[in-house]
């Protein structure tokens, strides 16, 4: 996981924050954890120079430029003076937060607007996955509003910031300090393309599509999710002085990096609120108010193995997970002991019991002075006697869902969906 660190030491302290960076240093503290306010100069001084296109870096991959967009950057996050940080970042709609210019949302606009792209000749034997994971990723984000995206396949010979026939061109990078990088609305076409390092080809448990999902929140005029919290460590950039939250504040969002405090375990995937925030800005409908579009339905979760997918009432369900924690199952319930020859067995308040047998030793468990205990009971099972054998019932469990004392209910299907059952996996229809 750890990014390679080719950069001048001057730029390290800053390069933390990158992409690339593991989450095992996500507790580091910059220089500015204690004092917040660094000089311009001091601040300047540390930020990511982009070699090929001279951009700054700030923030993993919120590309800046020249020294005017660093400028404002800078007042945004340090500046005390509102009429000068107020111009430059953090009108929040929902969840999501857009980025503004001059007070204005910097967002694709106003009509329809259709996002062409081409990818990349150079991605070379990769090629056709990088084509992939865009297709994934702009579909996650295709909510039929007014805002859509469109693969240009003819352009690719042709892939680069001076073809004006796409809005932005998808290419292979190697060498720099984040796994990728992109662009705001507002970036002139000339920097306006999503540039892909080789290592975020080998940085589980993040996929090319789920990197792309979150470059894809920038394209489309999103900030950094974790930018709204003001307690983070430096390198995870937050901007206090301009945050404006409207809603929740989502910790699971594709645009919160994980090692900032995130709540995603896994791969960059869009919750609810992003899809909100996103129809909020851009109209539409959100597909799936709950699960991912799979291009068709939405999909929910997978039943973990040992248990049932089921929908009832229009509701996803699984059957709980069923365990033996004294027995051994025999199938349906937990055989504790078999019948013992001599000896009754029988169930006593929470234990089970046999006889003493004339001998008097007990088979199994110690003689209480009348009988031989041989088990406790488990919360939440029962025990019986079954052809002369002592048996509980099963602990149940939920690994998904939550347990209703029966089975576990996993999600409500929404107003308006079908809750159904395919391949083991729970989903519901989509909005249309
Ligand atoms: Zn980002």
């Amino acid at each position: 996981m750890h990014h390679r660190t080719r950069a001048p030491i001057a730029a390290a302290l800053l390069l933390a924050s990158l992409i690339g960076c593991a989450p095992e240093s996500g507790d580091h503290a910059g220089p500015w954890a204690t004092d917040p306010s660094p000089t311009f100069e001091e601040f300047a001084a540390t930020a990511y120079v982009e070699p090929e296109t001279g951009l700054y870096i700030v923030d993993g991959d919120v590309p800046l430029v020249g020294v005017e967009g660093l400028r404002a950057y800078y007042d945004a996050r340090f500046g005390t003076s509102g009429a000068e940080h107020d111009g430059h970042i953090g009108t929040v709609h929902h969840a999501l937060s857009v980025h503004t210019v001059n007070g204005a949302d910097d967002v694709w606009g106003p009509g329809l607007v259709e996002l062409t792209y081409c990818v990349h000749r150079a991605f070379g034997q990769r090629h056709r996955a990088m084509v992939e994971a865009m297709r994934a990723a702009t579909a996650d984000w295709d909510h039929r509003g007014r805002v859509s995206f469109r693969y240009v396949p003819e352009e690719d010979p042709y892939c680069d910031p001076s073809n004006d026939r796409v809005v932005f061109n998808v290419q292979p990078t190697s060498g720099q300090p984040y796994y990728a990088r992109a662009f705001l609305p507002s970036t002139p076409r000339v920097y306006r393309n999503i540039l892909v390092d080789e290592q975020a080809w080998h940085a589980p448990p993040y996929t090319m599509t789920g990197f792309m999902r979150h470059e894809l929140g920038h394209v489309l005029g999103f900030r950094h999710e974790h930018a709204r919290r003001a307690d983070l460590p430096y390198h995870c950039a937050p901007e206090p002085n301009d945050h404006r939250p409207l809603t929740a504040y989502d910790p699971a969002s594709v645009m919160h990096y994980p090692w900032c405090h995130g709540a995603a375990s896994g791969d960059f995937t869009l919750t609810l609120s992003d899809r909100e925030g996103m129809v909020s800005v851009y109209g539409g409908e959100a597909r799936c108010i709950i699960g991912d579009y799979d291009g068709h339905n939405c999909f929910v979760a997978q039943a973990p193995a040992g248990t049932e997918p089921f929908v009832w009432q229009n509701d996803l369900y699984i059957t709980p997970y069923e365990y033996c924690s004294v027995g051994v199952s025999d199938g349906i319930n937990c055989l504790v002991l078999e019948a013992q020859p001599g000896t009754e067995s029988f169930v006593w308040g929470i234990g089970l019991y046999t006889t003493r047998p004339a001998n008097g030793v007990c088979p199994v468990g110690d003689y209480d002075g009348h009988n031989c205990f041989v088990s406790y009971i488990p919360p939440g099972t029962e025990g019986f006697v079954w052809n002369g054998g002592l048996y509980v019932t099963p602990r149940r469990t939920c690994p998904i869902g939550l347990g209703d004392g029966h089975n576990c209910l996993v999600a409500r299907t929404p107003e308006g969906m079908d809750g159904f059952v395919w391949g083991g996996g729970l989903y519901t229809t989509p909005h249309h």
